[in-house]
């Protein structure tokens, strides 16, 4: 079955692109559950962290590494931002291509 997010990175289907680069891209949630929201993907298709193994180790490490480049361009990075990583049915993973929610732009606190 053809993957969602593997069709976004491969441009066959369109997304709202806000960075990438040779090994990951970023676009914005379609249906976003904060004011900014979007998703950090590898492009190579990789299901979960349930399924990942210790070949993925560098891909996982320069994953955690871009969230901060792609809060950055999204404004996030100095106001700050919270990240989320579904896994599977149980975890609320809709898609089966591992990706990180970066979500931010809330106000810091109700007093706020
Ligand atoms: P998860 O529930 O962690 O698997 O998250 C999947 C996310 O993908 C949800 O927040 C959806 O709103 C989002 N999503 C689904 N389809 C698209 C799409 N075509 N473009 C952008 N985001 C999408
Ligand atoms: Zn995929």
């Amino acid at each position: 079955m053809a993957c969602l997010f593997c069709q976004i990175a491969k441009k066959e289907i369109p997304a709202t692109i806000v960075w990438e680069n040779d090994e990951f891209l970023a676009f914005s949630d379609i249906h976003p559950k904060a004011p900014v929201h979007v998703l950090l993907i590898p492009r190579k298709h990789v299901e979960s962290l349930a399924t990942v193994t210790s070949v993925d180790e560098p891909m996982l490490g320069k994953l955690m590494l871009h969230v901060g480049d792609v809060a950055a361009v999204v404004g996030l990075k100095e106001r700050g931002f919270r990240t989320a990583l579904n896994t599977g049915k149980e975890g609320g993973q809709e898609v089966p291509h591992l990706h990180v929610h970066i979500m931010g732009g809330a106000r810091p606190n109700k007093n706020g």
